[in-house]
């Protein structure tokens, strides 16, 4: 989906795939596409009607090893999450074929967002787990380590912030397992969806740099794992649909429109 001029904004997709006979031809570049290097097959949203507003758009599925005029860019440097590949992708008058369109042409739009809340319930799963996860390492470290001859766990502090994040984590555990009942129903819609990615992602944020800061110096170290999460998580706020457009999404439901 997603391109250098285009992220939250799907409707501003620019690349195109044009009919010439039994193919497509397809120009464009994508960003940001986890996978991108060792994937031989992708789903790539495309604009086959430049007319067509939300009905303009379609997706092709592209055989990475036998499409000419496709190309893989750099694997991207990002701060966090290093094993995961993320690419750019180009498409220079590359031929897919017509049997190759995924649904129905000009569907494109709809197909990406009635599975999109499938992605973010699983952004909310990784979410929830990792914060309950990292909580868990602190307390933990907070029973290991001594300061001023206590244990770190029997600061009056120490004890507040482990209290206050658990209980937070034990509420948004029941909507996360709310949302899962709901998918395996065929029921979860897009706004819940929405609810849970922004609030359980937030909630992950901010319960990670907490534990971060409760581990001290220690926690700034790669090796103490609150480090790690502190870095590769940071990105769940922002892939799956950024806590702004979740917030769009709720907001626009709430007053009426789309
Ligand atoms: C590691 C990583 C992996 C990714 N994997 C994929 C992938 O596999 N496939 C894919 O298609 N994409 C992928 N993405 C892209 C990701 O989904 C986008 O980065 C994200 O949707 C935001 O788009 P953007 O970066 O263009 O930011 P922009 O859309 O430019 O947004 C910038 C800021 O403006 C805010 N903003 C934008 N519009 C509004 C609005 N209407 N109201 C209020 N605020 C607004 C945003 O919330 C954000 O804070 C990945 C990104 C990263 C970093």
């Amino acid at each position: 989906m997603t391109e250098p001029g285009t992220g939250s904004d799907l409707q501003g997709i620019r690349t195109t795939a044009k009919r010439d006979g039994d193919h497509y031809v397809v120009n464009g570049q994508k960003t940001f596409i986890s996978s991108g290097i060792m994937a031989d097959l992708i789903v790539l949203a495309v604009r086959t009607d430049p007319e067509g507003g939300s009905n303009g758009f379609s997706l092709l599925m592209v055989e990475a090893d036998s499409t000419p005029g496709f190309e893989r860019g750099r694997k991207l440097d990002k701060i966090g999450l290093p094993s995961q590949d993320t690419a750019e992708l180009y498409f220079t008058d590359a031929r897919v074929p017509v049997e190759n369109l995924l649904g129905e042409e000009g569907q494109g739009l709809k197909y990406l967002m009635s599975h999109l809340p499938r992605e973010r319930l699983g952004i909310v799963a990784q979410s929830i787990t990792t914060a309950q996860t990292t909580l868990e390492q602190t307390i933990a470290y907070l029973k290991d380590r001594t300061a001023f001859g206590k244990r770190l766990i029997d600061f009056q502090n120490s004890r507040f912030e482990l209290a206050e994040m658990q209980t937070e984590l034990d509420v948004a555990q029941t909507y996360v397992d709310a949302m899962v009942l709901a998918y395996n129903a065929g029921t979860l819609t897009p706004v819940e969806a929405a609810k849970g990615k922004w609030y359980v992602s937030e909630l992950m944020k901010r319960t990670v740099d907490r534990c971060l800061q409760l581990h001290g110096g220690y926690g700034f170290m790669k090796e103490y794992p609150v480090g790690k999460a502190y870095i590769d998580t940071r990105i769940q706020t922002i892939y799956g649909g950024t806590t702004e457009i979740m917030k769009e999404i709720i907001g626009r439901d709430i007053a009426g429109g789309r």
